[in-house]
Protein backbone atom coordinates (compact mmCIF):
# COMPACT_ATOMS: atom_id res chain seq x y z
CA UNK A 1 0.00 0.00 0.00
CA UNK A 2 1.53 3.26 -1.24
CA UNK A 3 0.40 6.36 1.36
CA UNK A 4 -0.05 9.87 -0.67
CA UNK A 5 -0.44 13.11 0.86
CA UNK A 6 -1.78 15.33 -1.83
CA UNK A 7 -1.66 19.01 -1.52
CA UNK A 8 -4.73 20.93 -4.26
CA UNK A 9 -6.95 18.25 -3.86
CA UNK A 10 -9.93 19.84 -5.02
CA UNK A 11 -8.19 21.28 -8.43
CA UNK A 12 -8.06 19.88 -11.63
CA UNK A 13 -5.21 17.45 -10.90
CA UNK A 14 -6.15 17.09 -7.55
CA UNK A 15 -9.33 15.72 -8.60
CA UNK A 16 -7.68 13.36 -11.33
CA UNK A 17 -5.01 11.96 -8.69
CA UNK A 18 -8.13 11.20 -6.58
CA UNK A 19 -9.48 9.56 -9.54
CA UNK A 20 -6.43 7.03 -9.96
CA UNK A 21 -6.13 6.25 -6.45
CA UNK A 22 -10.20 5.22 -6.50
CA UNK A 23 -9.83 2.75 -9.10
CA UNK A 24 -6.59 1.29 -7.28
CA UNK A 25 -8.12 0.82 -3.94
CA UNK A 26 -5.49 -1.87 -2.69
CA UNK A 27 -2.56 0.46 -3.77
CA UNK A 28 -3.00 3.67 -2.74
CA UNK A 29 -4.27 5.16 0.36
CA UNK A 30 -5.01 8.68 0.83
CA UNK A 31 -3.49 9.92 4.46
CA UNK A 32 -3.57 13.96 3.72
CA UNK A 33 -5.46 16.13 1.74
CA UNK A 34 -5.02 20.17 1.46
CA UNK A 35 -7.87 22.34 -0.60
CA UNK A 36 -7.74 26.15 -0.83
CA UNK A 37 -11.22 27.51 -0.29
CA UNK A 38 -13.48 24.41 -1.70
CA UNK A 39 -14.43 23.45 1.43
CA UNK A 40 -17.85 21.61 0.16
CA UNK A 41 -15.63 18.87 -1.88
CA UNK A 42 -13.03 19.07 0.15
CA UNK A 43 -15.50 17.62 2.82
CA UNK A 44 -17.03 15.32 -0.01
CA UNK A 45 -13.06 13.74 -0.58
CA UNK A 46 -12.46 13.44 2.77
CA UNK A 47 -15.61 11.60 3.67
CA UNK A 48 -14.65 8.74 0.76
CA UNK A 49 -10.86 8.66 1.43
CA UNK A 50 -10.46 9.07 5.30
CA UNK A 51 -7.41 11.08 5.43
CA UNK A 52 -5.94 11.23 8.76
CA UNK A 53 -5.23 15.46 8.38
CA UNK A 54 -7.08 18.16 5.68
CA UNK A 55 -5.97 21.39 5.93
CA UNK A 56 -7.74 24.74 3.96
CA UNK A 57 -6.85 28.15 3.03
CA UNK A 58 -7.97 29.92 6.76
CA UNK A 59 -8.83 29.95 9.76
CA UNK A 60 -12.51 30.38 8.85
CA UNK A 61 -12.59 27.96 5.81
CA UNK A 62 -11.50 24.96 8.67
CA UNK A 63 -14.10 25.87 11.31
CA UNK A 64 -16.35 25.56 8.55
CA UNK A 65 -15.07 22.37 7.69
CA UNK A 66 -14.46 20.75 11.02
CA UNK A 67 -17.70 19.69 11.74
CA UNK A 68 -18.70 17.40 8.54
CA UNK A 69 -15.16 15.70 8.63
CA UNK A 70 -14.85 12.03 9.76
CA UNK A 71 -13.96 11.47 13.29
CA UNK A 72 -9.95 11.59 13.34
CA UNK A 73 -9.62 13.37 10.71
CA UNK A 74 -7.32 16.42 12.23
CA UNK A 75 -8.02 20.22 10.17
CA UNK A 76 -5.65 22.80 9.85
CA UNK A 77 -5.11 25.37 7.88
CA UNK A 78 -2.75 28.35 6.23
CA UNK A 79 0.79 27.74 4.94
CA UNK A 80 2.26 25.82 8.53
CA UNK A 81 -1.10 23.64 7.54
CA UNK A 82 0.04 23.14 4.28
CA UNK A 83 3.11 22.16 5.37
CA UNK A 84 1.99 19.71 7.97
CA UNK A 85 -0.34 17.80 5.47
CA UNK A 86 3.15 17.56 3.21
CA UNK A 87 5.12 16.69 5.71
CA UNK A 88 3.35 15.85 9.21
CA UNK A 89 2.02 12.15 8.07
CA UNK A 90 3.49 8.98 6.98
CA UNK A 91 2.42 9.54 3.51
CA UNK A 92 5.28 7.94 1.37
CA UNK A 93 4.78 10.20 -1.53
CA UNK A 94 3.51 13.88 -1.85
CA UNK A 95 1.69 15.01 -5.21
CA UNK A 96 2.17 18.43 -5.18
CA UNK A 97 -0.93 19.83 -7.86
CA UNK A 98 -1.69 22.97 -5.62
CA UNK A 99 -1.13 26.51 -7.83
CA UNK A 100 1.97 28.80 -7.99
CA UNK A 101 5.12 29.22 -6.13
CA UNK A 102 3.09 29.34 -2.87
CA UNK A 103 3.72 25.41 -3.11
CA UNK A 104 7.49 25.96 -2.51
CA UNK A 105 7.74 25.79 1.45
CA UNK A 106 5.54 22.87 1.04
CA UNK A 107 7.50 20.79 -0.87
CA UNK A 108 10.81 21.54 0.78
CA UNK A 109 9.68 20.43 3.91
CA UNK A 110 8.15 17.21 1.66
CA UNK A 111 11.39 16.82 0.40
CA UNK A 112 13.37 17.49 4.06
CA UNK A 113 10.51 14.71 5.61
CA UNK A 114 12.36 11.76 2.74
CA UNK A 115 9.02 11.63 1.04
CA UNK A 116 8.57 10.85 -2.84
CA UNK A 117 7.44 13.87 -4.82
CA UNK A 118 4.91 13.75 -7.83
CA UNK A 119 5.58 17.11 -9.44
CA UNK A 120 2.52 18.77 -10.79
CA UNK A 121 3.23 22.50 -8.93
CA UNK A 122 5.65 23.49 -11.59
CA UNK A 123 6.05 27.12 -10.50
CA UNK A 124 8.03 25.59 -7.59
CA UNK A 125 10.86 24.60 -9.91
CA UNK A 126 10.73 27.69 -12.01
CA UNK A 127 11.57 30.11 -9.01
CA UNK A 128 13.59 27.78 -6.81
CA UNK A 129 14.94 25.00 -9.13
CA UNK A 130 18.26 24.73 -8.04
CA UNK A 131 17.32 24.89 -4.61
CA UNK A 132 14.77 22.02 -4.84
CA UNK A 133 17.29 19.98 -6.82
CA UNK A 134 20.08 20.35 -5.09
CA UNK A 135 17.50 19.67 -1.71
CA UNK A 136 16.11 16.59 -3.40
CA UNK A 137 19.82 15.49 -4.09
CA UNK A 138 20.68 16.02 -0.61
CA UNK A 139 17.59 13.76 1.14
CA UNK A 140 18.02 11.16 -1.95
CA UNK A 141 14.72 12.12 -3.05
CA UNK A 142 13.14 11.35 -5.97
CA UNK A 143 11.34 14.18 -8.09
CA UNK A 144 8.46 12.27 -10.45
CA UNK A 145 7.36 14.69 -13.18
CA UNK A 146 3.83 14.66 -13.26
CA UNK A 147 3.65 17.69 -16.34
CA UNK A 148 2.70 15.41 -19.30
CA UNK A 149 5.58 16.64 -21.65
CA UNK A 150 8.10 16.22 -18.69
CA UNK A 151 6.48 12.75 -18.00
CA UNK A 152 6.82 12.08 -21.77
CA UNK A 153 10.72 12.96 -21.51
CA UNK A 154 11.09 11.15 -18.23
CA UNK A 155 9.76 8.06 -19.69
CA UNK A 156 11.88 8.62 -23.12
CA UNK A 157 14.66 8.58 -20.89
CA UNK A 158 14.20 5.23 -19.34
CA UNK A 159 17.64 3.13 -19.14
CA UNK A 160 19.01 5.72 -21.05
CA UNK A 161 22.80 6.64 -20.80
CA UNK A 162 22.69 10.54 -20.13
CA UNK A 163 25.73 11.23 -22.10
CA UNK A 164 24.13 9.93 -25.08
CA UNK A 165 20.70 13.04 -24.94
CA UNK A 166 21.42 15.45 -27.57
CA UNK A 167 18.43 17.84 -26.79
CA UNK A 168 15.14 17.26 -26.01
CA UNK A 169 11.82 18.83 -27.69
CA UNK A 170 8.64 19.68 -25.74
CA UNK A 171 5.32 19.80 -27.58
CA UNK A 172 3.15 22.90 -27.47
CA UNK A 173 -0.64 22.55 -28.39
CA UNK A 174 -0.73 25.90 -28.57
CA UNK A 175 -3.42 26.65 -26.28
CA UNK A 176 -6.42 28.91 -27.13
CA UNK A 177 -5.85 31.26 -29.27
CA UNK A 178 -3.14 29.35 -31.74
CA UNK A 179 -4.82 29.87 -34.42
CA UNK A 180 -5.49 33.90 -33.93
CA UNK A 181 -3.04 36.34 -35.20
CA UNK A 182 -1.79 38.80 -32.94
CA UNK A 183 -3.88 41.73 -34.20
CA UNK A 184 -6.63 39.32 -33.55
CA UNK A 185 -5.59 38.75 -29.65
CA UNK A 186 -6.55 42.70 -28.79
CA UNK A 187 -9.64 42.04 -27.12
CA UNK A 188 -10.01 38.79 -26.18
CA UNK A 189 -12.67 38.21 -23.24
CA UNK A 190 -11.51 35.81 -19.97
CA UNK A 191 -14.35 32.87 -21.86
CA UNK A 192 -12.19 32.77 -24.69
CA UNK A 193 -8.86 32.57 -22.96
CA UNK A 194 -10.56 29.83 -21.02
CA UNK A 195 -11.95 27.44 -23.42
CA UNK A 196 -8.62 25.71 -23.73
CA UNK A 197 -9.21 22.97 -27.50
CA UNK A 198 -7.42 19.54 -26.15
CA UNK A 199 -7.29 20.22 -22.23
CA UNK A 200 -9.60 20.70 -19.40
CA UNK A 201 -7.36 22.61 -16.65
CA UNK A 202 -7.31 25.08 -13.97
CA UNK A 203 -7.81 28.84 -14.78
CA UNK A 204 -3.93 29.50 -14.37
CA UNK A 205 -2.54 27.53 -16.78
CA UNK A 206 -4.96 27.54 -19.31
CA UNK A 207 -4.09 31.03 -19.32
CA UNK A 208 -0.63 30.41 -19.37
CA UNK A 209 -1.27 28.19 -22.18
CA UNK A 210 -2.73 30.61 -24.08
CA UNK A 211 -0.45 32.80 -23.57
CA UNK A 212 2.44 30.19 -24.24
CA UNK A 213 4.21 31.31 -20.98
CA UNK A 214 2.93 28.25 -19.77
CA UNK A 215 5.76 25.95 -22.63
CA UNK A 216 8.08 28.68 -21.11
CA UNK A 217 7.76 27.87 -17.27
CA UNK A 218 8.10 24.17 -18.73
CA UNK A 219 11.26 24.94 -20.53
CA UNK A 220 12.90 25.92 -16.83
CA UNK A 221 11.26 23.47 -15.31
CA UNK A 222 12.78 21.03 -17.73
CA UNK A 223 16.39 22.37 -17.21
CA UNK A 224 16.39 21.76 -13.81
CA UNK A 225 14.38 18.31 -13.57
CA UNK A 226 16.59 16.82 -16.39
CA UNK A 227 19.91 18.94 -15.94
CA UNK A 228 20.01 20.19 -19.53
CA UNK A 229 21.13 23.39 -20.89
CA UNK A 230 18.90 26.05 -22.58
CA UNK A 231 20.58 25.16 -25.74
CA UNK A 232 19.42 21.44 -25.57
CA UNK A 233 15.67 22.16 -25.26
CA UNK A 234 13.36 22.71 -28.07
CA UNK A 235 9.52 23.68 -28.26
CA UNK A 236 7.16 22.44 -31.18
CA UNK A 237 3.89 23.14 -31.88
CA UNK A 238 1.63 20.33 -32.24
CA UNK A 239 -2.14 20.95 -32.32
CA UNK A 240 -3.42 17.19 -31.76
CA UNK A 241 -1.04 16.88 -28.32
CA UNK A 242 -0.70 13.12 -28.98
CA UNK A 243 3.05 13.21 -29.24
CA UNK A 244 3.30 14.34 -25.42
CA UNK A 245 7.37 15.02 -25.97
CA UNK A 246 10.22 13.25 -27.11
CA UNK A 247 13.97 12.83 -26.63
CA UNK A 248 16.61 13.03 -29.94
CA UNK A 249 19.93 11.21 -28.94
CA UNK A 250 23.52 11.52 -30.28
CA UNK A 251 22.94 9.23 -33.28
CA UNK A 252 19.46 10.67 -34.40
CA UNK A 253 17.61 8.14 -33.40
CA UNK A 254 14.05 10.28 -31.65
CA UNK A 255 12.14 8.37 -28.68
CA UNK A 256 8.75 9.47 -28.35
CA UNK A 257 6.06 9.81 -25.77
CA UNK A 258 2.01 9.26 -27.16
CA UNK A 259 -0.99 8.75 -26.16
CA UNK A 260 -4.62 10.46 -25.93
CA UNK A 261 -4.44 14.12 -23.71
CA UNK A 262 -5.43 12.62 -20.47
CA UNK A 263 -3.41 13.93 -17.69
CA UNK A 264 -4.46 10.62 -15.32
CA UNK A 265 -1.96 8.74 -17.29
CA UNK A 266 0.70 10.49 -16.27
CA UNK A 267 -0.45 11.33 -13.03
CA UNK A 268 -0.63 7.35 -12.62
CA UNK A 269 3.06 6.73 -13.86
CA UNK A 270 3.95 9.03 -11.38
CA UNK A 271 2.06 6.51 -8.55
CA UNK A 272 2.97 3.19 -10.15
CA UNK A 273 6.48 3.98 -11.21
CA UNK A 274 8.68 2.37 -11.90
CA UNK A 275 5.54 -0.35 -12.48
CA UNK A 276 2.50 0.16 -15.21
CA UNK A 277 -0.54 -1.07 -14.61
CA UNK A 278 -3.74 -0.41 -16.03
CA UNK A 279 -5.98 2.36 -16.14
CA UNK A 280 -9.25 3.35 -17.59
CA UNK A 281 -8.71 5.92 -19.62
CA UNK A 282 -8.73 5.68 -23.43
CA UNK A 283 -6.60 3.61 -25.54
CA UNK A 284 -5.00 5.90 -28.44
CA UNK A 285 -5.79 4.53 -31.97
CA UNK A 286 -3.34 5.99 -34.30
CA UNK A 287 -5.29 4.88 -37.67
CA UNK A 288 -8.52 6.33 -36.28
CA UNK A 289 -6.66 9.92 -36.00
CA UNK A 290 -4.79 9.32 -39.19
CA UNK A 291 -2.81 12.35 -39.56
CA UNK A 292 -0.24 14.24 -36.79
CA UNK A 293 0.30 18.00 -37.35
CA UNK A 294 3.38 20.16 -36.43
CA UNK A 295 5.11 23.79 -37.26
CA UNK A 296 7.71 25.52 -35.69
CA UNK A 297 7.09 28.01 -32.89
CA UNK A 298 6.44 31.13 -33.75
CA UNK A 299 8.88 33.29 -30.72
CA UNK A 300 7.35 36.77 -32.27
CA UNK A 301 3.21 35.36 -31.70
CA UNK A 302 4.28 33.97 -28.66
CA UNK A 303 6.52 36.49 -26.93
CA UNK A 304 6.17 35.26 -23.35
CA UNK A 305 8.35 31.93 -24.52
CA UNK A 306 10.76 33.77 -25.73
CA UNK A 307 10.96 35.43 -22.78
CA UNK A 308 10.67 32.78 -20.60
CA UNK A 309 14.22 31.50 -21.94
CA UNK A 310 15.68 34.63 -21.68
CA UNK A 311 15.07 34.30 -17.96
CA UNK A 312 15.90 31.00 -17.90
CA UNK A 313 19.21 31.65 -19.72
CA UNK A 314 20.25 34.68 -17.60
CA UNK A 315 19.54 32.70 -14.57
CA UNK A 316 19.41 33.45 -11.41
CA UNK A 317 16.68 35.78 -9.71
CA UNK A 318 15.05 36.35 -13.41
CA UNK A 319 12.81 33.22 -13.63
CA UNK A 320 11.70 33.98 -9.53
CA UNK A 321 10.62 37.43 -11.00
CA UNK A 322 9.56 36.09 -14.45
CA UNK A 323 7.15 33.35 -12.52
CA UNK A 324 5.68 36.13 -9.68
CA UNK A 325 4.72 38.67 -11.81
CA UNK A 326 2.98 36.01 -14.53
CA UNK A 327 1.20 34.96 -11.34
CA UNK A 328 0.02 38.58 -10.58
CA UNK A 329 -0.62 39.24 -14.40
CA UNK A 330 -2.57 36.64 -14.33
CA UNK A 331 -4.99 37.13 -11.59
CA UNK A 332 -5.51 40.50 -12.65
CA UNK A 333 -6.12 39.29 -16.56
CA UNK A 334 -9.06 36.98 -14.93
CA UNK A 335 -10.33 39.59 -12.52
CA UNK A 336 -10.95 42.02 -15.72
CA UNK A 337 -8.78 44.73 -14.74
CA UNK A 338 -6.02 44.37 -17.60
CA UNK A 339 -6.46 42.71 -21.26
CA UNK A 340 -4.92 39.85 -22.68
CA UNK A 341 -2.18 41.24 -24.11
CA UNK A 342 -1.35 43.49 -20.94
CA UNK A 343 0.14 40.03 -19.01
CA UNK A 344 2.95 40.21 -21.82
CA UNK A 345 3.28 43.77 -21.45
CA UNK A 346 3.69 43.16 -17.48
CA UNK A 347 6.17 40.69 -17.81
CA UNK A 348 8.52 42.42 -20.31
CA UNK A 349 8.39 45.78 -17.92
CA UNK A 350 9.03 44.01 -14.64
CA UNK A 351 11.92 41.66 -16.05
CA UNK A 352 13.16 44.55 -18.06
CA UNK A 353 12.91 46.86 -14.60
CA UNK A 354 14.84 43.81 -12.82
CA UNK A 355 18.50 43.64 -12.18
CA UNK A 356 19.14 40.23 -11.85
CA UNK A 357 20.73 38.90 -8.43
CA UNK A 358 21.98 35.79 -7.04
CA UNK A 359 19.35 33.73 -4.97
CA UNK A 360 20.73 31.13 -2.57
CA UNK A 361 18.37 30.70 0.32
CA UNK A 362 14.33 31.22 0.38
CA UNK A 363 14.59 34.89 2.15
CA UNK A 364 16.17 36.26 -1.15
CA UNK A 365 13.66 34.57 -3.12
CA UNK A 366 10.81 36.08 -0.73
CA UNK A 367 12.13 39.23 -1.28
CA UNK A 368 12.53 39.27 -5.07
CA UNK A 369 9.15 37.13 -5.54
CA UNK A 370 7.28 39.83 -3.55
CA UNK A 371 9.17 42.72 -5.38
CA UNK A 372 7.38 41.17 -8.70
CA UNK A 373 4.21 40.95 -7.02
CA UNK A 374 3.91 44.48 -5.76
CA UNK A 375 4.75 45.81 -9.31
CA UNK A 376 2.77 43.57 -11.18
CA UNK A 377 0.47 45.07 -9.67
CA UNK A 378 0.39 48.17 -10.28
CA UNK A 379 2.26 48.60 -13.30
P1 LIG B 1 -6.42 24.33 -10.15
O1 LIG B 1 -6.59 25.80 -10.14
O2 LIG B 1 -7.44 23.49 -10.80
O3 LIG B 1 -6.21 23.81 -8.65
C1 LIG B 1 -5.39 24.49 -7.75
C2 LIG B 1 -5.46 23.85 -6.39
O4 LIG B 1 -4.72 24.69 -5.47
C3 LIG B 1 -6.87 23.75 -5.82
O5 LIG B 1 -6.98 22.58 -5.04
C4 LIG B 1 -6.96 24.99 -4.94
O6 LIG B 1 -7.90 24.88 -3.89
C5 LIG B 1 -5.55 25.02 -4.37
N1 LIG B 1 -5.25 26.34 -3.83
C6 LIG B 1 -5.45 27.55 -4.43
N2 LIG B 1 -5.14 28.55 -3.57
C7 LIG B 1 -4.75 27.97 -2.42
C8 LIG B 1 -4.32 28.47 -1.15
N3 LIG B 1 -4.22 29.79 -0.89
N4 LIG B 1 -3.98 27.58 -0.20
C9 LIG B 1 -4.05 26.25 -0.43
N5 LIG B 1 -4.47 25.72 -1.60
C10 LIG B 1 -4.80 26.57 -2.58
O7 LIG B 1 -4.96 24.07 -10.80
P2 LIG B 1 -4.49 22.82 -11.68
O8 LIG B 1 -4.87 21.55 -11.01
O9 LIG B 1 -4.83 23.06 -13.09
O10 LIG B 1 -2.90 22.99 -11.59
C11 LIG B 1 -2.16 22.66 -10.43
C12 LIG B 1 -0.67 22.68 -10.78
O11 LIG B 1 -0.44 21.65 -11.73
C13 LIG B 1 -0.21 23.98 -11.43
O12 LIG B 1 1.08 24.27 -11.04
C14 LIG B 1 -0.25 23.64 -12.92
O13 LIG B 1 0.67 24.40 -13.67
C15 LIG B 1 0.15 22.18 -12.90
N6 LIG B 1 -0.33 21.40 -14.05
C16 LIG B 1 -1.66 21.28 -14.31
C17 LIG B 1 -2.12 20.55 -15.39
C18 LIG B 1 -3.59 20.36 -15.63
O14 LIG B 1 -3.96 19.58 -16.51
N7 LIG B 1 -4.47 20.97 -14.89
C19 LIG B 1 -1.20 19.92 -16.33
C20 LIG B 1 0.19 20.07 -15.95
C21 LIG B 1 0.58 20.79 -14.87
P3 LIG B 1 -9.45 25.40 -4.00
O15 LIG B 1 -9.93 25.09 -5.38
O16 LIG B 1 -10.10 24.59 -2.93
O17 LIG B 1 -9.43 26.86 -3.69
MG1 LIG C 1 2.36 20.50 -19.60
Amino acid sequence: MKKISLLGSTGSIGTQTLDVVKHQPDRFEIVGLSAGSNVELVIEQAQVFKPSIVSLATKELADQARPHLPTGTKVVYGEQGLIEVAAGTDADMVVTAIVGSMGLPATLAAIDAGKTIGLANKETLVTAGHIVMERAKQRKVAILPIDSEHSAIFQCLNGEQRQGVKGITLTASGGSFRDRSRAELEGVTVTEALNHPNWSMGAKITIDSATMINKGLEVIEARWLFDLTYDQIDVLIHPESIIHSYVEFNDHSIVAQLGMPDMRVPIQYALTYPERIVTPTERLNLASIGKLNFRAMDFERFPCLRLAFECGRMGQSAPTVLNAANEVAVARFLNGEITFLDIERVLETIVGRHEVCNINDLETIAEVDEWARSLAASV
